[in-house]
């Protein structure tokens, strides 16, 4: 696997980028995004590694997953103003790393950069 099919082990987990955790559970981390796409652009992921949506078979580690999720949007109120969770799988997974896109606000123009 190239070092970037694994955004997620080989640059975050092991501490290559820095980041800013938004929360932090024994199992999980949410952070938001070096590169956002949206007003509030937060990533949600195992901190073990799990490849695919479809290979999440601990119902405690997907229970902990959106108990994060649930406290972020309460947290910072989107049930108020909007809000998307987004993973992306088969062809549209860039990032060989379960991850979920915790989105916000407006989406940022990408036609023009
Ligand atoms: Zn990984």
């Amino acid at each position: 696997m190239n070092i970037n099919e694994d955004f997620y082990c080989n640059f975050v987990l092991n501490n290559k980028i820095k980041i800013e955790k938004v929360r932090e559970t024994n199992n999980v981390l949410a952070f938001y995004h070096t590169k956002p796409n949206w007003t509030l652009h937060i990533v949600i992921i195992p901190k073990q590694h799990i490849t695919r949506l479809t290979d999440l078979e601990n119902t405690n580690l997907i229970k902990e997953i959106f108990e994060v999720v649930i406290d972020i949007i309460k947290e910072k109120n989107l049930s108020e103003s909007n809000y998307k969770i987004i993973t992306n799988g088969g062809s549209f997974q860039e990032s060989q790393h379960l991850h979920f896109h915790l989105v916000s606000g407006e989406p940022k123009q990408f036609f023009n950069e």
